[in-house]
């Protein structure tokens, strides 16, 4: 491959954010801004990095209050009341701005020399305020700095994301267009900017890129159009550099973490253990169920797998095979059979159930629930987003004007869908099963410890 290249008589000089969120709801479930820190690691030694992630519960500029990380490494961002755009007005619903405060980031740039660069992660396509936040202040402060816009956002909503102010908006996974408007070669073994963070508590790690699941719901296909393995070693490098770094939870932001699992994730687990990694692994992206076989839950328990999360969204059969066939019913219990035999701390077991989707007539939510809770699941519903591009999002145009992101927002969307009663039903509902489960699980014997993997599982080291 060959970029354009730049001899720069100094080390040029960039910063990396991580945008605040503008949402009604936020919380921190292991989110980093993996995307840019692995982008920049790419660059490492070619350039001097600064990064300032408005995310980071354990950045010392955090205004003081409780915001404890739970024993996972997750745990509430410190928000502000936010004014609440126009689209929002007739919902009955505070709106926030999660992150350090403005003020911070601004004194940040008056405080410092000004960057050449300044790379910009995007999130959800409805959290496009903080971008333009952050773009705003870095034009009025750091005129002349190049900015460069990435993400999910910049990725599903390009036109809306070139209007943001940015240079630069790298839409998808190519990164060609980037490395020659930087002008410097990347280096793709150089390992992710996770150093730059003064203290660390999670992680995040990637075996693959993309799925090959076409779920109707889903936004992945757009931004990964292949499934796409990384190289084992590389993975390998990355979990040890976060344990050297003093990481213990580590989540995986795979779309399909147990896809060719013989290929990728057994292996790779194999070799933590036989390194003698110790190390919380956890799911927030949903697990598919059909690929836990007995063994691969043997391993992923012994491993150090903790918060499981599986992809459900629905009991009823006409709705899972109408919206991609990803799990069926059987499947979700058997992987919760393989799951607790294998002594996994059912306490942490979940399942993820879709509302808000423009079929949830079909897709019996409530008896769905009732189903998830009898496997001894713990439910966590997950909104609908209607997002351009998905077959059941393009459906939603007649509901919401897809071309504004801010109409993506889930619990807008799932709102105006269900109304404030049925969402109440539901969520209460969801909280007292989950409930009842937890105090069942209390009654009995602890989880049995987990076993060393059978040699069946380790026999899969290469
Ligand atoms: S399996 Fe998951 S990641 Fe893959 S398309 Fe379906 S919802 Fe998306």
């Amino acid at each position: 491959m060959s970029y354009t290249r730049r001899t720069w008589p100094m080390k040029p000089r960039i910063l990396l954010v991580n945008p605040p969120i503008y949402d009604f709801s936020a919380y921190d479930f292991w989110l980093k801004p993996y995307g840019l820190l692995r982008v920049g690691g790419f660059l490492r030694g070619q350039a001097e990095f600064e990064l300032f992630d408005y995310l980071d519960r354990a950045d010392s500029r955090v205004p003081a209050g409780h915001y404890r990380s739970d024993p996972w490494g997750r745990g509430r961002f410190y928000s502000e009341a936010a004014a609440k755009p126009g689209l929002f007005a007739d919902l009955p619903r505070h709106f926030r701005r999660f992150g350090l405060p403005r003020a911070v980031f601004r004194d940040y740039l008056l405080m410092s020399a000004p960057c050449d660069f300044v790379l910009i992660q995007s999130g959800m396509t409805y959290w496009y305020l903080g971008v333009r936040e952050a773009i705003a202040d870095i034009r009025s402060i750091w005129p002349k700095a190049k900015i460069v816009l990435g993400g999910v956002y910049a990725t599903l909503c390009p036109a809306h994301a070139r209007a943001s102010g940015a240079d630069l908006v790298i839409a998808g996974a190519d990164l060609m267009p980037l490395w020659n408007f930087l002008e410097i070669a990347p280096d793709e073994r150089a390992l992710p900017l996770w150093d730059r963070y003064p203290s660390l508590a999670a992680g995040v790690l990637k075996l693959a890129d993309g799925c090959p699941f076409r779920c109707t719901y889903c936004s992945v296909p757009q931004v990964y159009p292949k499934f796409h393995p990384r190289p084992l070693d590389r993975s390998l490098a990355e979990l040890e550099f976060l344990l050297r770094l003093g990481v213990q939870q580590v989540a995986f932001y795979d779309d399909a973490l147990l896809h060719q699992p013989e290929q990728l994730l057994k292996p790779f687990l194999c070799a933590a253990l036989r390194r003698g990694w110790h190390v919380n692994f956890h799911t927030p992206n949903a697990l598919n169920a059909r690929f836990i076989s007995r063994d691969l839950a043997e391993i992923m328990v012994t491993s150090g797998f903790k918060n499981i999360y599986l992809g459900f969204e629905s009991s009823a059969y006409g709705w899972q095979k109408k919206t991609g066939g990803k799990v069926y019913s059987e499947e979700l219990a058997r992987a919760v059979d393989h799951l607790t035999r294998a002594g996994a701390d059912r306490r942490l077991l979940h399942a993820y159930l879709i509302i808000g989707h423009p079929e949830n007539d079909e897709q019996d939510v409530a008896a769905s629930m009732e189903f998830a809770n009898a496997l001894g699941l713990l439910v966590k519903l997950s909104e609908f987003s209607p997002l351009p591009g998905t077959m059941d999002g393009e459906r939603c145009r007649p509901w919401a004007d897809l071309d504004e992101p801010l109409s993506h927002n889930k619990t807008a969307f799932t709102l105006k869908r269900l109304g404030q009663r049925q969402i109440n039903y539901l969520k209460s509902r969801a909280n007292e099963l989950n409930r009842k489960l937890l105090a069942e699980f209390h009654h009995e014997p602890a989880a049995r410890a987990p076993e060393a993997a059978t040699e069946a599982s380790m026999s899969d080291w290469p």
